[in-house]
């Protein structure tokens, strides 16, 4: 479906505008899920955007899905809640089998399942994923499932959740990157019955929490793919996952840097605006040309991903580098309010705690760094 991303921006930030500041603020002090807010998503169709029209989805490309995420930030809401529900169904589109993809792609789109959980870390493994310990092992017509999983967010908030586990030992896997499997649980067949949800309190309000898997049972009809190919199906799913986040973080950068300068021009002290005094008006500025070019990188990565080339260095250099100009501007937004900033009703404080978790997540910037270094340059691998 053809949309101009000028339309769809514009209706984005109409929806937003029915989630001010203090609807956010309520829900960061409470650590409450913004399901008035998901729900709004929903009904505007907006989280089914990437599933095809064949499944009731409205069929657009990444580029319209990191204009929908990036008006969000920059509106100063939280995509955060729903963001993975646009892109997660991608491992089911991509290799589950038709009938996986007839019984869960309608059901997904229309918002009626929620597939927003996705179990890859691990508290042993971290970022090292390919030696992540959970096991699932083949019992008749179905897999026994067990390990443990952290930071699995929107756990609670998820009808199905894709779960990496190993299928194969590792030592007799035929090679490194093979062996490990991808599953879809239903979780609340699951609930109580091999699979325990803990939600873990963060500096954010963002849902997130460990999973334990003891004696789990899924049925076989849930693998996705071949057994053993599971993380390359991950991997694929990675970048849009990339390059969706790194819109946020341009959106959150807009934010910052509108707020910054807002609040520099009205501010007086010493008799004048603030924002009068180039110590104060020049990080705004450098704030502002550094999300403009991490935009630049989004729309490249996008671009090539709708286009089904390759875009693994686009997508993690959009990702690095809008996280760190959301984060610049988020520094620079908290200096220009000075105390003001601290203070909760200003948003500020809250935008720049939750901006800061795109540094490390869902990849941090070291293993970004360390991607660019061995596949683009040809250093030798760190690791
Ligand atoms: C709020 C939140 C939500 C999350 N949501 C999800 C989710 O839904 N699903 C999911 O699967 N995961 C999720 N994550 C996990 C996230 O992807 C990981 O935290 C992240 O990948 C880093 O892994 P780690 O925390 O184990 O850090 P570690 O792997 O322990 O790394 C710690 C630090 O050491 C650095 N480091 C490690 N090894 C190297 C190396 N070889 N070279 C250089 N530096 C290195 C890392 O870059 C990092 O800075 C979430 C995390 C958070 C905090």
């Amino acid at each position: 479906m053809e949309v101009a991303r000028d339309e769809i921006r514009e209706q984005v930030r109409a929806l937003c505008q029915r989630f001010p500041g203090e609807y956010w603020r309520e829900k960061d002090r409470a650590r409450d899920y913004p399901g008035e807010f998901v729900a709004a998503l929903t009904e505007g169709g907006w989280l089914a955007c990437l599933v095809p029209e064949a499944y009731g989805g409205s069929g657009l490309g990444l580029a319209e899905a990191t204009a929908i995420l990036e008006e969000i930030h920059a509106s100063g809401c939280n995509g955060a809640a729903a963001h993975a529900q646009i892109y997660t169904m991608g491992t089911i589109l991509r290799h589950g089998s038709d009938p996986q993809k007839s019984k869960y792609l309608p059901e997904i789109a229309a918002g009626r399942l929620r597939l927003q959980a996705f179990g890859v870390t691990e508290p042993e493994s971290g970022s090292d994923t390919l030696s992540l310990a959970t096991r699932a092992v083949r019992d008749g017509d179905g897999y026994v499932i067990n390990g443990a999983k952290v930071w699995t967010s929107r756990a609670e908030h998820s009808d199905l959740m894709l779960l990496l586990a190993r299928t194969t030992p590792r030592e007799e896997a035929k090679s490194r990157t093979e062996g490990l499997s991808v599953f879809l649980v239903d979780m609340a067949a699951a609930h109580g019955n091999g699979l325990e949800i803990r939600p873990i309190r963060t500096m954010i309000n963002h849902a997130t929490c460990a999973v334990y898997l003891d004696d789990l049972r899924v049925p076989a009809a849930n693998l996705i793919g071949e057994e053993g190919q599971g993380f390359r199906y991950i991997l694929d799913g990675m970048n849009a996952e990339r390059i969706l986040i790194a819109a946020e973080c341009v959106g959150d950068g807009r934010w910052f840097t509108e707020r910054a300068v807002t609040y520099a021009g009205e501010r007086q002290v010493f008799g004048r605006p603030i924002g009068q005094n180039q110590g104060v008006q020049f990080p705004i500025a450098r704030a502002y040309a550094e999300m403009r070019a991490a935009a630049l990188m989004v729309e490249k990565a996008a671009t090539l991903f709708d286009a089904g080339q390759p875009c693994g260095e686009e997508a993690n250099m959009a990702k690095l580098l809008a996280s760190e100009a959301a984060w610049a501007a988020g520094d620079t937004c908290m200096q220009t309010f000075g105390g003001y900033g601290f203070a909760e009703e200003m948003d500020v404080e809250r935008k720049f705690r939750e901006t800061r978790l795109y540094r490390t997540a869902p990849v941090s910037t070291n293993m970004i760094l360390a991607y660019i270094a061995e596949h683009v340059l040809g250093l030798p691998r760190s690791y």
